[in-house]
């Protein structure tokens, strides 16, 4: 089988919740007639996630969708500029966190943020290289936005 990824990685990534979401956003919802998120089988392929119920899924839409969720919860959260390269955002599990513009990417200290960030190149390097190389999170979108 091929590699699979850590359970804190899959579980921020592609946990049967996300994989439900991204299949409804695509309009592939035939596997709900018989099926339940909770039901789906999902498996890491070099080919793209493969879902038992719906087939397979590339990694160029997987980055598509985790892009898009990203900014469309981006809209939502106040963002204080508070220098050049620093920007604080709203947050849930702490109230504000701290953004870094390091020119080439943008950095984030949530936990989503360093799960990716450690974990996405060597666990999934296929979605990182769909990803073109750019690790991020709602706050780094966010932060972007009013860049
Ligand atoms: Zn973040």
């Amino acid at each position: 089988m091929y590699q699979q990824p850590s359970s804190q990685l899959a579980s921020q990534t592609i946990s049967k919740r996300a994989i439900a979401d991204l299949l409804i956003w695509l309009g592939r919802t035939q596997w709900q007639e018989n099926y339940n998120a909770h039901d789906l089988v999902i498996e890491v392929w070099a080919a793209g996630i493969w879902v038992k119920q719906a087939g397979l899924i590339s990694y160029r839409t997987l980055a598509q969708w985790l892009k898009t969720l990203a900014q469309l919860k981006a809209y939502h959260l106040s963002v204080h500029k508070k220098g050049d390269r620093l920007y604080l955002v709203q947050g849930s599990q702490q109230p504000w966190y701290a953004v870094v513009n390091r020119g080439e990417h943008y950095s984030c200290e949530c936990m989503l943020y360093r799960c990716r960030y450690n974990r996405v190149k060597k666990e999934m390097p296929k979605l990182y290289q769909s990803l073109e190389q750019q690790i991020f999170c709602h706050h780094t979108e966010a932060a972007r936005m009013i860049a």
